[in-house]
C-alpha cells in the first residue's frame, strides 16, 4: 500500500501554517472555544487559589485560624462581602482601598492572585494544546 505522493507536502504545510500562526510555536485551537474556556477556567481557579495562598500567607505566621473570622479588613475589621472577595477585580474596582475606612490594600494580594491565575492558565493551555 502506497500512500499519494502529495500527503507528505500537505503535511508540512499544515505544520508550518500552524506554527507561523503564533510565530512561537505556541498551541493554537482555531475555530474551537472549548480549550479557550478550558483555560479561562483554570485561570480562575488559579486566582481563587491565589487568593487563599494570601489568607495563608497573612494568618499562618499570626497563628491564626485560616477559616474562622471569615476575610476582613486588618485595619477595621469589618467583614468583607462577597464583592470584595473577587480575586484581582475587587481590588481594581476599590483602588486598592479598603471600602469602609480608607486604608491602603497592598498590591501583593492582587499580584499573588494573577500570578497564580496566570499559572494556572499556561498549564491548562499547554495541557489541552
Ligand atoms: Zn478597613
Amino acid at each position: 500500500m502506497t500512500l499519494p505522493e502529495s500527503s507528505g507536502d500537505h503535511t508540512l504545510v499544515s505544520v508550518r501554517a500552524c506554527a507561523d500562526s503564533t510565530g512561537f510555536g505556541f498551541p493554537t485551537h482555531e475555530a474551537s472555544t472549548v480549550p479557550i474556556v478550558t483555560i479561562l477556567l483554570a485561570a480562575a481557579f488559579g486566582a481563587s487559589l491565589g487568593s487563599f495562598l494570601n489568607v495563608v500567607l497573612w494568618r499562618v505566621p499570626r497563628g491564626e485560624s485560616l477559616v474562622s473570622p471569615p476575610s476582613h479588613c486588618p485595619a477595621c475589621d469589618t467583614d468583607l462581602g462577597p464583592a470584595e472577595l473577587v480575586p484581582i477585580a475587587s481590588w481594581l474596582a476599590l483602588r486598592g482601598r479598603c471600602r469602609h475606612c480608607g486604608v491602603h490594600i497592598s498590591a501583593r494580594y492582587p499580584l499573588v492572585e494573577a500570578g497564580c491565575a496566570l499559572a494556572f492558565g499556561l498549564i491548562a493551555w499547554f495541557v489541552v494544546g
